[in-house]
């Protein structure tokens, strides 16, 4: 994927600030954060999101994630964490190769990372429950 920003990131073509790095992952700073410290895992294999990624490398991400979550919050001193991962552009997805957001959150930090709760009826529940197939 030569015209992927993020395969040249996570290969090393692109220079980037690496808080990580191990064969198959490298963790950089986004450049745009909503936090300070706010950072991308981004795997060193082109998968445009987690309908691609391999479970073996989808087991890894989360575990990396955790160890990010506590060197980071411990490191910054983040009141909270929050990882969040978007898959398509109607989930605000902007770069098509897997990633990861690490936000270390602070008190009051203003960060607008959320949304507007709707309300569970009884109708979509059950079309909820009788549509979605786990294999
Ligand atoms: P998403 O909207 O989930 O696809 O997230 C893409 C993220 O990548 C955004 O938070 C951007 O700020 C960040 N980003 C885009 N280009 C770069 C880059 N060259 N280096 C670091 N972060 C980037
Ligand atoms: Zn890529």
């Amino acid at each position: 994927m030569d015209d992927c920003i993020f395969c040249r990131i996570a290969n090393g073509e692109i220079p980037s600030a690496t808080l990580f790095e191990d064969d198959d992952f490298r963790v950089i700073l986004d450049l745009g954060p909503a936090t300070k410290g706010h950072a991308l895992i981004l795997p060193k294999q082109h998968y445009a999101n987690i309908y691609e990624l391999p479970e073996e490398l989808a087991s890894k991400a989360i575990l990396l994630a955790k160890k990010m979550a506590e060197a980071m919050s411990e490191g910054l001193e983040a009141d909270g964490f929050n990882i969040v991962q978007n898959n398509g552009e109607a989930a605000g997805q902007t770069v098509f190769h897997f990633h990861m957001h690490l936000i270390p959150r602070y008190e009051k930090d203003g960060a607008g990372i959320g949304w507007k709760p709707g309300k569970l009826t009884d109708e979509i529940k059950e079309e909820i429950l009788n549509k979605v197939k786990v294999k």
